[in-house]
C-alpha cells in the first residue's frame, strides 16, 4: 500500500519566509538556514523581527493569504490525489501555511506549531519531532505503507532514501550533481509520471 509524501515550500508554494518578507516588505526576513544554521535561533531572531513590528498571527496571516501556490501546484496535487493518498509533510508551521492550504484544497499537512497568546501575539513554537521528514517516513511504514518522496532540498534526502521510489523536484544543481542516483524532475507531470510509475 503506497503513500506519496511531499515537501511543501519550493515544490507546492514558495519559500514562505522569502514570500512573506517580500509581500511584507520587511526584507531581513529573507535570512534563512543557509545563513543561521541553528534553527531555533533563527525562528527566535524571526519572531523578534515580527513582534518589533507589530505583527501578530491575524496580521502575518493576512499577508500570507496575498502569496499563491506555485502555478500548477494545485492541478498537480488534485491529480496526485485522485490515485495517491498524499501527505504533505514541512518544516514549516500550521498557522503559516493555513491560508495556502486553502488554496490547495485542504490537503493533509503535517508540520509544526505556533505558540499564539490571546491576544494574537506569537510567544513561541513547538517543533513536532526531531527529522520529522525522515521520523514520518519511518512511521508510515511501520504501520505498513510504502512511501514515495519528494521534496527540493537537503532536508528532504532522509525520507527520499529512505523510501520505496524517491524524487528530487526543481533542487538545485549542487544537491543534483551530489546525488546523482535520484531522479530529479522540473516539471508536474514528470513527477506526476514517475510516481505513477513507482506504484505499479
Ligand atoms: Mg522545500
Amino acid at each position: 500500500m503506497y503513500i506519496t509524501c511531499l515537501d511543501v515550500e519550493g515544490v507546492l508554494v514558495p519559500e514562505i519566509w522569502v514570500a512573506f518578507a517580500e509581500a511584507s516588505g520587511i526584507p531581513e526576513l529573507k535570512r534563512t538556514t543557509r545563513d543561521e544554521p541553528d534553527y531555533d535561533k533563527l525562528m527566535n531572531w524571526r519572531l523578534g523581527i515580527l513582534k518589533e513590528h507589530g505583527l501578530g498571527l491575524k496580521e502575518i496571516q493576512d499577508v500570507i493569504a496575498k502569496i499563491d501556490p506555485l502555478p500548477g501546484a494545485k492541478e498537480f496535487l488534485d491529480e496526485l490525489r485522485s490515485f495517491s493518498q498524499v501527505i504533505l509533510i514541512s518544516d514549516t508551521f500550521t498557522q503559516f501555511a493555513a491560508p495556502l492550504m486553502e488554496k490547495l484544497g485542504r490537503p493533509t499537512l503535517f508540520c509544526n506549531t505556533l505558540e499564539v497568546a490571546d491576544s494574537g501575539e506569537i510567544t513561541g513554537f513547538k517543533m513536532r519531532v526531531e527529522q520529522s521528514k525522515l521520523s514520518t517516513v519511518k512511521a508510515l511504514q511501520s504501520i505498513g505503507f510504502d512511501t514515495i518522496a519528494s521534496g527540493d532540498s537537503y532536508n528532504d534526502l532522509g525520507m527520499i532514501q529512505a523510501s520505496k521510489a524517491g524524487f528530487l523536484f526543481r533542487s538545485t544543481d549542487k544537491i543534483k550533481a551530489d546525488y546523482p542516483d535520484i531522479p530529479a524532475y522540473e516539471a508536474y507531470d514528470e513527477l506526476l509520471s514517475a510516481i505513477k510509475n513507482a506504484m505499479k
